[in-house]
Order: structure tokens, then sequence, then C-alpha cells
């Protein structure tokens, strides 16, 4: 089963490699907020974004958060202001779904879909984007296995849908020091079973920036596809993830040690 997911093609990337020049040939660069908060915040952060280079904004309408009582997200509003800043900035918006029934919503306003850790095996979600044939990133559910995670991807690819972006971003384990365990052995064997793209969330799988430049140099060495990194105009003020995004300054600096 899982071969049929070694021949899918490198379809979304190949079309915005076609569209824009890239970092690096191949290397893509997703940026932006945890959560889109309000629209001076999407200007600020995607416009320095987009001076630096950067074609794909992310930024959640719908938060998948642990607690209830936590921001849960500005939903279709949020959307409209991510898809606003996008063409604004001439870049491709990504955001997560998390329900079916927002589909024709989503579709209206993002580039690319992504399924969150928490929803890898939301099987009736990753049918339905399945049929869709619509861009996705799939993210690895934070206690899922490889295995499964490739499953996840072959739901998506049984419907027809072979637009489809891996993304690791750290599984749990005993450790605290970071918020996850990055598994980069994931991305390694993804790289190699499989043909499609492969990215690493560097700010979920962290949790931290203090180490965000010695790993993103270790993910470039890995051969991956690309990053996912949150980015802030005002990090300490952030409704979600304050801790974990990057102001424009350190994002600045990310981008200069990994240029060289
Ligand atoms: C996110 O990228 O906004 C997010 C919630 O990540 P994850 O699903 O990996 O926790
Ligand atoms: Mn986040």
């Amino acid at each position: 089963m899982i071969k049929k997911i070694t021949r899918s093609s490198f379809e979304t990337f190949k079309k915005i490699d076609e569209q824009f020049d890239s970092l690096k040939k191949g290397f893509q660069i997703i940026a932006g907020p945890c959560s889109v908060e309000n629209e001076r915040i999407m200007d600020e952060t995607a416009q320095e974004l987009s001076k630096l280079g950067i074609k794909i904004l992310r930024g959640g309408a719908y938060k998948p958060r642990t607690s209830p009582y936590d921001f849960q997200g500005l939903k279709k509003e949020g959307l409209k202001i991510l898809s606003q800043t996008g063409k604004k900035y001439n870049m491709i918006t990504v955001s997560e779904i998390v329900d079916t029934r927002h589909l024709e919503t989503m579709a209206d306003y993002v580039d690319i879909l992504q399924v969150g850790s928490r929803n890898m095996q939301n099987f009736e979600l990753l049918k339905e984007i399945g049929r869709s044939k619509l861009p996705v990133i799939i993210k690895r559910g934070m206690c899922s296995t490889i295995e499964e995670f490739k499953l996840a991807a072959e739901y998506v690819a049984c419907e027809g849908n072979r637009n489809i972006i891996m993304c690791e971003r750290g599984i749990r384990t005993f450790e605290t020091a970071t918020r996850n365990t990055l598994d980069i052995s994931c991305a390694a064997i993804l790289k190699k079973e499989t043909q499609l793209p492969v990215i690493v969330d560097l700010s979920h799988s962290l949790g931290r920036k203090d180490i965000i430049i010695e790993i993103a140099k270790a993910v470039l060495a890995l051969g991956t596809d690309g990053i996912m990194v949150e980015v802030h105009s005002q990090p300490q003020k952030a409704l979600s993830d304050s801790i974990q995004q990057l102001n424009l300054k350190e994002f600045r600096n990310l981008l200069e040690a990994i240029k060289t």
C-alpha cells in the first residue's frame, strides 16, 4: 500500500518553484505567526518575510488548543486576514483545517491546508482532503509511528490527491528540555522511502528559540525540502505559543545563519 505513495509527485512544491525563486533550489521556508491575531501583526510580519524572500505564509485561524479557555483563533475572520495579507505580499498561504465542515471555506481562502498533529489520524478529514485534491501539509501525530504517519498520507493519496507535504514536528518522549523530541530519523526515512516533500517544523519540535539555528542547520544537512518556523512581529504579546515564536530580528538571524 505504501508503495503507491512512493510514486507521489512533488506537484505542490514544483508549482511553488515554478512561480517563485526559492532560497535554495527546492528548499522552502514556511513562516508566519502561530495564530492570525489581527491585520496589523499579519501585515508587519508578512512585509518583513516577503522582503526576505519568503514565499509561504502561515497563520492558524482554527486553533486546536489543549485548553478550551485558551485563544481558539479568529476562525473565518482569521482566514480572511491571512488571505488578504498573502495577496498583498504575493505569498502562498497555509492554515490548519480541523473539521471537514470547514473545507469549502478553507478552500476559498488558503492555498495549502495543514492537518495538525492532533488530527493526523482523523481519517474522515484525511479522506475529504483527499477528495478535494487541495495541497496539504500533514503533520506527524505527536504519538504516531513513522508507519502511521505514512499511512495518514496514504489516506489522502488513496482518494486521488498526491499534493502532500510531510511535516515532522517532534514526538512526545520523556524529555522535557524541548517541547517535543525532534525525530530527524523520521525525516531521513521519509526522504528515503517516499517521494513526497518532507519538511521539519522547528518551532513546535523545539518549543524554544535558543537552539533553532543549530537544529535548522542539521535539518538542512539532512536534505529535507524545507522548514516551518513561527514568526511574529511581537511574540512577547502573542496569543498562542509566545515563547517559541521568533521575532523579526531573530528570523533574519536564522536566515542569515542557514544561507551560509
Ligand atoms: C501549528 O502548526 O499551528 C500547530 C498547531 O502545530 P502541531 O499540529 O504540529 O502541534
Ligand atoms: Mn503554534
